[in-house]
């Protein structure tokens, strides 16, 4: 993690001349400016070798699938081989599809566009709102908060085995929580859902980051995570996993890139061969820079290796909460309890404060960054701060009255891929 602090300023000024003048973010202190949130759970500042990687990459930019140019032919092999490296990160098996999409949220409603028609979709009301919503409303079963992982399987096993017409199923569960850090027993969940002839997409997008991830060691069948949560700039996200309901499935974009053939009928209309590989899914021109930056910070996590990162991330995950221990106001939110294996984040809340209010001291006094809200988890949160009410949550600042039970909550997160 990197914090990076200038001095004292009542303005900062970004030199941004491509939007025709400086930015200028105004502050209502004199403190230390923190440019790097501890938000990394939103958006984790992209590696500066992801950048030099993307520069060194412009001199030989070029379309892709589309030209018989040289830089053409270039393009499309890094893509290509962007797509392959990507999954060799995921160890994704050899009859995978991997599709670039534009993040997790995209990911995940692909997929749902993708399901059989008798599809049921299980899911914990816990997840984070790209893994809640996507479902057809009517083929949702929603799952109570477990308090403990054991917890977590019985209960989708019993979802699952209660389950009638026993039709095709899908499972999306979070492997790391976005509120709570928390990491779920993906493994076992994996299993209770081949068990019981059901199959399971896991939301990575906290995982990814901070975690390896072997879809074949955890025997998932899908798996979603963003890139601008890995290191990696905005813009790029992938979905990975079994090709058959997407190869079933109508194209998500119908255009050119996903079609192999497109025909006009004797009668007049037009008829479509649409491809059969990851193409299907990605019509129109695709993010090459993004899946190239996507795998660059693969890589990048990888060289450095996983167990002096998730070692690192340790350490600062047991600093920030015995820090926090200290103060006796604070109370850490958590789902499976204080002993629980976690990730990164953190969300708490100040008895006596509001949680937006105080985020917005530690930005103006402390110049330290950090998310108040529900944060996209709007079950979850009222379930962790036990409000009985019906919040007009966003996932900006509901507000508790003086005295009153908090609305919402304030996170830390941070990696330590940076
Ligand atoms: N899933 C989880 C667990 C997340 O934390 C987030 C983002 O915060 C998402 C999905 C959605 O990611 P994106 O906004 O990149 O689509």
């Amino acid at each position: 993690m990197s914090v990076s602090t200038a001095a004292t300023a009542q303005t900062v000024c970004a030199p941004l001349p491509v939007l025709g003048g400086d930015v200028t973010v105004p502050l209502v202190t004199g403190g230390e400016v923190a440019y790097a949130a501890l938000d990394y759970a939103a958006s984790a500042p992209a590696l500066q070798r992801v950048w030099d990687d993307v520069a060194a990459y412009a001199p030989y930019y070029g379309s892709v699938h589309r030209g018989a140019g040289y830089l053409s032919q270039l393009s499309t092999d890094l893509f290509e081989n962007a797509r392959l490296a990507v999954a060799r990160f995921l160890d994704c098996r050899e009859t995978d599809q991997l599709i670039f999409t534009r993040s997790t949220t995209d990911s995940l409603n692909l997929l749902a566009r993708a399901l059989p028609a008798d599809c049921r979709v299980f899911v914990f009301e816990t997840e984070h709102h790209a893994s809640l919503l996507p479902w057809p409303d009517a083929r949702v079963t929603y799952l109570d908060a477990p308090r403990t992982p054991r917890q977590a399987v019985e209960t989708l096993e019993r979802a699952l085995a209660d389950r009638a017409p026993h039709g095709p199923a899908l499972v999306c569960v979070t492997g790391a929580s976005n509120v709570t850090g928390e990491l779920w027993p993906v493994r076992e969940l994996a299993a209770a859902a081949h068990a019981h002839g059901a199959r399971i997409v896991l939301d990575a997008a906290q995982l990814a980051p901070h975690h390896p991830v072997s879809v074949r060691d955890l025997d998932v069948d899908w798996i979603a995570f963003s890139g601008h949560k890995l290191y990696a700039p905005f813009g790029s996200g992938v979905l990975a996993g079994r090709a058959d309901w997407l190869v079933a499935a109508e194209p998500y974009l119908a255009g050119g890139g996903a079609s192999r053939q497109v025909t006009r009928r004797a009668d007049g209309s037009v008829a479509v061969e649409w491809h059969e590989n990851a193409a299907r899914h990605e019509a129109g021109s695709p993010n090459v820079i993004g899946a190239y930056a996507v795998a660059s910070a693969c890589k990048a996590l990888t060289e450095a290796g996983w167990d002096t990162l998730v070692a690192l991330e340790r350490h600062l995950i047991r600093t920030v909460r015995e820090g926090l221990a200290e103060v006796p106001e604070v109370r850490i939110l958590s789902l499976f309890g204080d002993d629980a294996p976690r990730v990164g984040v953190l969300s708490f809340v100040v008895e006596g404060w509001n949680s937006s209010h105080f985020a917005a001291a530690l930005s103006a006094e402390y110049g330290i960054g950090v998310r108040d809200g529900l944060f996209c988890a709007h079950p979850l949160v009222r379930t962790l701060l036990g409000a009985d009410h019906q919040a007009q949550g966003t996932c900006g600042a509901p507000e508790a009255a003086p005295g009153e039970k908090s609305l919402n909550a304030i996170r830390v997160s941070f990696g330590a891929g940076t």
